[in-house]
């Protein structure tokens, strides 16, 4: 029996299911999916199309035009409350990825069981370091 993963959106209108095994996870720290995300990098958890089935009537999608490379990325989000729901590439045919944290349970997610990569490191934020130097807490610090 494969395994079956389920995630969507924060608002609940989109929802993913995948069947199997991803293929790797990448942690990008261009400063394009900075500027996607909004945050230090990006958490791609890679599948094959045909692994993955996007639910839901509010799945928006945009093309981006790659200034370095002229090719396009198909990134999907919902169109009611913006979450990102990763995207598709031409330059990877008939893969598409996940972002790891729209997983309803991400814990299956480790280094220790997938190929996980760090790239792009030349425009990695040193604050997406836990820098002794600020302060941490295991919840909020009003708590
Ligand atoms: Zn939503
Ligand atoms: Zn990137």
């Amino acid at each position: 029996m494969a395994m079956e993963h389920e995630g969507g959106c924060v608002c609940g209108a989109a929802r993913f299911k995948v069947t199997g095994e991803p293929s790797r996870v990448t942690i990008c720290h261009c400063t394009w999916c900075q500027r996607r995300t909004g945050t230090a990098f990006g958490t791609e958890v890679v599948f094959e199309d045909r692994q993955v089935v996007l639910t839901g009537g509010e799945i928006g999608r945009y093309r981006h035009v790659s200034d370095e490379s002229d090719r396009w990325l198909d990134v999907e989000f919902c169109r009611r409350c913006g979450s990102n729901l990763g995207f598709t590439l031409e330059a990877a045919p008939g893969i598409r990825t996940l972002p790891a944290g729209a997983f309803d349970d991400p814990t299956w997610i480790r280094a220790d069981r997938y190929k996980m990569r760090h790239v792009y490191l030349r425009s990695r934020r040193t604050w997406s370091d836990l820098s002794p130097l600020v302060e941490q807490y295991e919840q909020h610090f009003r708590q």
